[in-house]
């Protein structure tokens, strides 16, 4: 008999010892950060500005801080929302490896995750361009709104930037190892709220799934992955998440129960 699909994820969590969750910005949405492709989403509002440009032209700095002034300040406010609070409920519970995200909202870590890889940085603090020290944010956007200046480094006066990884800036190399090293040892690889269109994060399930991984997809919309997926749970998060991760811990309780180690 073939169960339903999402009987069919709760089994393979509920079986699974080191699983790794992969999430993409629709992790967030639930959270009132709006994705980058849906629509409303932030590419219909501001036009992306590569690192090559944020270093080469004083209005491309200040295009990409009227941005940042205009989005950061409510994602240091949002809260997680039940899908964050549900993976790091799965951490706690000796059950996750670590959560990889593509989020640059810190939000898995204020739901009390602890192990979080931010594939493509943060936007809790900047980063010098120069000399790479990092700050909480909060300092370099007052700076900007008070002096309308791109906020420069107090150490050595080179420009700020958030901490995240913009267009033409390459992954760090440490943080794309452990990402990739984490996907090899999972035994089931959840990926929650992401187009998997975005490299690297489209290879990691498939990383995962090589080295035998069950591989479970939770989005709104289709990703180019669902095919080598072994469930693929079609609706929001903040929804599937937490029933998903209520009812594979309750079922390991009870098998646990019935076969102590
Ligand atoms: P994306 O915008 O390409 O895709 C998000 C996916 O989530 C979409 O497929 C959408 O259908 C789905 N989705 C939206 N709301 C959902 C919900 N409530 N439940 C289930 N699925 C939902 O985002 P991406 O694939 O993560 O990649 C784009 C890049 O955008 C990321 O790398 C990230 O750096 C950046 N980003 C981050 C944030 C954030 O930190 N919260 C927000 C916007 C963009």
């Amino acid at each position: 008999m073939v169960a339903d699909p999402f009987d069919r994820a709760v089994r393979l969590l509920a079986r699974a010892r080191s699983c790794v969750a992969l999430t993409g910005a629709g992790a967030s949405t639930e959270s009132g950060i709006p994705d980058f492709r849906s629509p409303g989403g932030v590419w219909e509002r501001f036009r992306p500005v590569t690192y090559q440009e944020f270093l080469a032209s004083e209005e491309a700095r200040r295009e990409h801080w009227r941005y940042k002034a205009a989005t950061v300040p409510e994602m240091l406010r949002a809260r997680p929302n039940p899908a964050h609070e549900a993976l790091a409920t799965l951490e706690r519970e000796g059950r996750l490896l670590a959560v990889l995200t593509q989020n640059i909202d810190g939000l898995h870590q204020k739901a009390g995750s602890r192990r979080v890889v931010e594939l493509h940085g943060t936007n809790r603090e900047t980063e010098c361009v120069r000399c790479r020290r990092r700050d909480p944010i909060e300092d370099a956007l007052r700076r900007w709104e008070r002096e309308n200046e791109v906020p420069t480094c107090l150490s050595c006066g080179g420009w700020l930037k958030p901490a995240t990884i913009s267009f033409g800036q390459a992954l760090r190399p440490e943080v794309l190892d452990e990402a990739v090293r984490l996907a090899r040892e999972a035994d089931c690889f959840l990926a929650v709220g992401s187009s998997l269109l975005v490299q690297p994060a489209a290879s990691l399930p498939l990383l995962a799934k090589e080295a035998g991984a069950s591989l479970v997809i939770v989005n709104l919309t289709e990703t180019p992955v669902d095919p080598v997926a072994d469930v693929v749970l079609r609706g929001r998060v903040g929804e599937i998440v937490p029933r998903l991760v209520a009812r594979a811990l309750a079922e390991a309780r009870v098998s646990e129960e019935r076969e102590p180690e």
